[in-house]
Order: structure tokens, then sequence, then C-alpha cells
């Protein structure tokens, strides 16, 4: 038995030197020092022999046990060190290479654009007021001279959430409500962008988009002051060199009323698709407050005089940056929108 102990203690050594992993020590350990394993079997024919030889045994069998499992634990040890060495060699990070790109996104063209109209109209003196998209029919039509039975409706027919409440189909709202607050205060230099509803969508209309409205009530202003604000603002959103013509239309609130051409952007006026052959696009509508809507917002036309102007986000966007869709503003695709 004793010749026994010593072949399992070399066997043991051997096997030991060979583990390259911790799962074969593991299954070392079990062979030998497990329940079942080689030594706890010798030990259980302890009671066979005489019990002088008995003692010396057990000792001897203890002795090569602790042996065996310090080897073990110490070859487990071995291979964990290797093997975080292994790690640290392999996973090291050279602190000096330069970092990884990171994506940090940009912003919407609409917002762009309405970044830059601010910007131009605030650089004029006039200030940013908001107002709810959740508008009534008071403000949205009655108090732009636009009642009930008015053809002009047809042209903005909305959203309604009731008879009385609609999703605003324009940024004017704004301008009667901006107007009940300041009275009597002047003067009143305001723009408002924001989104506005209506029920149209191709690929020049969308169910929603954006306006910037923007409303200058004061003594002695004219015609003449529209023109110079306007022209100003379209040569610098587009070129310097462009030029403006008016043409006569109709709005229930402006009177009279305007629209806003400028000399094409993409054929400098040598007619193309994009302006029809005509040589000329049309960016805003304007006009003169109507006395009407002064008097809604609590100011005397008899005093005041104001102009007013309304023009699309999202055409100007279209015009400045050349996309010929609309619908590609909101289809969110990032292969678009990584243009700008
Ligand atoms: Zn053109």
């Amino acid at each position: 038995m004793f010749d026994k102990l010593r072949e399992i203690e070399k066997n043991v050594s051997e096997t030991l030197s060979k583990a390259r992993s911790l799962d074969e020590l593991n299954e070392i350990r079990v062979r030998f020092l497990g329940r079942k394993g080689e030594i706890t079997t010798l030990l259980r024919g302890l009671k066979d022999l005489k019990p002088d030889e008995r003692a010396e045994f057990g000792r001897t069998a203890n002795e090569v046990k602790d042996h065996l499992e310090m080897a073990i634990s110490k070859k487990i040890n071995d291979l964990k060190r290797l093997e975080m060495e292994t790690r640290l060699q392999n996973e090291k990070v050279d602190v000096t290479l330069p970092g990884l790109p990171f994506q940090r996104g940009g912003k919407h063209p609409l917002s762009l654009v309405t970044e830059e109209i601010r910007e131009i109209f605030t650089g004029m003196g006039f200030s940013v007021a908001e107002g709810p998209e959740i508008e009534s029919d008071y403000y949205n039509f009655e108090a732009l001279n636009i009642p009930k039975d008015h053809p002009a409706r047809d042209m903005q027919d909305s959203f309604y959430i009731s008879e009385e409440i609609l999703l605003r189909t324009h940024t004017s709202p704004v301008q009667v409500r901006t107007m009940e607050k300041m009275a009597p205060h002047l003067p009143v230099k305001i723009i408002v962008p924001g989104r506005v509803y209506r029920r149209d969508d191709d690929a020049t209309h969308s169910p929603m988009f954006h306006q910037v409205e923007g409303l200058l009530v004061d003594t002695r202003i004219t015609f003449g002051d529209l023109k110079g604000i306007l022209m100003t603002f379209a040569r610098k959103i587009f070129s310097e060199d462009l030029e403006v013509r008016y043409r006569p239309s109709f709005f229930p609130f402006t009177e009279p009323s305007a629209e806003m051409d400028i000399s094409c952007v993409i054929c400098k006026g040598s007619g193309c698709r994009v302006c029809s052959n005509t040589g000329w696009l049309e960016i805003l509508g304007a006009g003169m407050v109507n006395p009407r809507v002064l008097q809604y917002g609590g100011y005397d036309p008899e005093y005041v005089t104001g102009f007013a102007f309304g023009m699309g986000v999202e055409r100007i966007a279209m015009l400045k940056y050349g996309v010929n869709d609309l619908r590609l503003f909101f289809d969110n695709d990032v292969r678009f929108l990584k243009q700008f």
C-alpha cells in the first residue's frame, strides 16, 4: 500500500506538470483527491492494516494529500497569472493612438434655415414670439378678418378638434395674440416661427409644415418699409445680387397684399425648370396690416399702420439647398440628412 501511495504521488506530479488549463487541474483534483478519487479509495483499505501500520499509513497518506493539494493550488495560481499576463499583453492599450471618430449628429436642415431666418430678423430688431399650435377659430380666422363663410377658409382646410378648436393653419394668429398683449405699446416688431397644419399632401405640400410670420406695427409704417426689410432678408438668405419683385395678391388680413418673388436662384433669371422658365420664384406673401386686424389687436388704425408677411420654411430650404421633394425633410433618411 505504501508503494501504491508513492506511485500515486508520482503520477500526480507527472500529470500536474502537463496540465495546461484550470479545467485539466480540476479533473486531476477529482481523479486523485475526490470522494471517489484514488487516494480516498486507498484510505478506505486502512481498516485491513495492522494497528501500528495503520497509524503510519494514515499519516503518510495525509502528508501526500496535503502535498498534492498544495501542488495543485500552486499550479492553479501559476496558470491564472499566466492567463492574466497573456491577456494584458493582448489587450494592451496604446494611449498615444488617435481617438475613434464619434458620431455627433447634426441639426435638421429645417432647423438650420429657421435659425438663419431668426438671425437675420433679430439682427434687424425683431424679437421672436410664439403661440399655441392648437388654436381657436377666433384667432385662426375671425380676428384675421376671415369670417365663417369666407371663401379663404377653403384654401386653409385644417384638422378640427371641435367646431371652435383646430390645429392652426398658419402662424398669423400670433399677430393678434401679440398685439393684444402689447397694446398700446409700440412698436410691435416680431417674427413667429412655428409648426402649422393643413389638409395637403404632395411633393410640395405636407399636412404639417413650418412658417415664419412677421409683423411690424408702428406709427408711419409704409409699404416702403415692407419692401426694404423683405429685400434685405431675401438677399441675406439667398444671395446679395438677387432681384425682387412684388405681384398684387389677396389676403383677408392685409390690404393691399402682395406676393414677393425673387430672381431664380438656380438660373439667375434666365429661365429653368425650377422657375418654370419665368426667371422668378415666389417665396412669400406680405401686405399692409388690414385696419380691422389692428382693431382686433387693440390698436387704432387712425394712428398706427403696419406690415405683415409669412413664408414657408420648407419652401425656403428647398430653394436654398436644391431639394425637389418636400417630403424628404420628414422621411428621416440619414443619407439625406447627412448632407447638411
Ligand atoms: Zn430658374
